[in-house]
């Protein structure tokens, strides 16, 4: 159930002990496929994180490809992971592959998959974390970048519980970033105390991706089997965050409203400003060299 796929860049399956001896910087944690292309796409782009990197997606076991007309687990398990592949190609960072099952395959309703409080309750989180924990220290990672869990799905917030777990136990340094498309559903003062709940201290950090938004957009329409409004939204939630610090009159001024229509349902994006957001402890900043904003 958790035998991992490695690819690497260039799409050649290589030995798990090759990869080993590789000297991956970063690890980006996905709980499905998509969900990097989604939240951080923009500042991959950017080059924001050290390399090597190298992608994790954690439960590719799915059934869930709604713009596929299929309900064969296989097949759609398939599609979803040719996505992923396709995204780590243009990207150019490594992808390594679990295969555990998405919630409605373990026995979750659509409902409940997003009402657990304590992802350790979940009889699989033993071995997602043994797992994990296997491979970031199989490698000379210096950072981990996991969800924050936005949203409550269950799998979001046990991967953000668990790397935060394998973050405190091994010293590795951790950021959080906000989970997309499930980060428009709350509001940015709920991201705040999502965060807080965390550890107290974790500070946003901004990164303006306007200069490649339209590049990171394109790659969220590999992911084909998705849905298309979730590229609306991932959209909204890059403009809102650059709006946090404008006046409201400045915000509800008619042509200001005008032009953030354009910029959402067409490729007019006049003076719009894009940002991803991650959640940073105070020592990972200073080293980093963030500023928070
Ligand atoms: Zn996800």
């Amino acid at each position: 159930m958790s035998g991992a796929d490695i690819f690497t860049a260039a799409n050649k399956r290589i030995s798990v002990e090759k990869c080993m001896n590789n000297s991956i910087k970063t690890i980006l944690v996905s709980p499905h496929s998509d969900d990097i292309a989604y939240s951080i796409g923009g500042s991959l782009l950017q080059d924001f994180f050290m390399k090597p990197i190298l992608m994790v997606t954690v439960f590719t076991r799915s059934n869930y490809s709604p713009n596929i007309k299929t309900n064969d687990i296989e097949i759609s398990s398939k599609i979803r992971q040719s996505e992923d592949i396709e995204f780590i190609n243009k990207v150019k960072i490594d992808y390594q592959s679990f295969k555990f099952s998405e919630p409605p395959l373990r026995g979750y309703s659509h409902n409940n998959m997003f009402e657990c409080n304590n992802p350790a309750l979940d009889p699989i989180y033993s071995e997602v974390y043994n797992s994990l924990r296997k491979l970031i220290k199989s490698y000379p990672c210096e950072l981990i970048v996991a969800p924050i869990g936005l949203g409550n799905h269950i799998d979001h917030i046990m991967i953000c519980d668990i790397c935060h777990k394998i973050s405190r136990e091994n010293n590795i340094k951790i950021i959080f970033y906000e989970d997309l498309p499930y980060a428009l559903w709350v509001t940015l003062n709920q991201i705040k105390l999502r965060a807080n709940s965390i550890t107290s201290g974790l500070q946003p950090v901004k990164i303006d991706i306007t200069t490649k938004f339209n590049d990171k957009y394109n790659n969220i329409k590999l992911y084909k089997s998705q849905r298309w409004i979730f590229q609306i939204l991932i959209k909204l939630h890059s403009l809102r965050i650059g709006m946090e610090d404008k006046r409201f009159l400045e915000l509800i001024y008619p042509t200001n409203l005008l032009r953030y229509f354009m910029c959402l349902f067409t490729n007019k994006c006049t003076r719009a400003t894009f940002f991803e957001r991650f959640w940073v402890d105070k020592g990972v900043e200073d080293e980093y060299s963030f500023s928070c904003t």
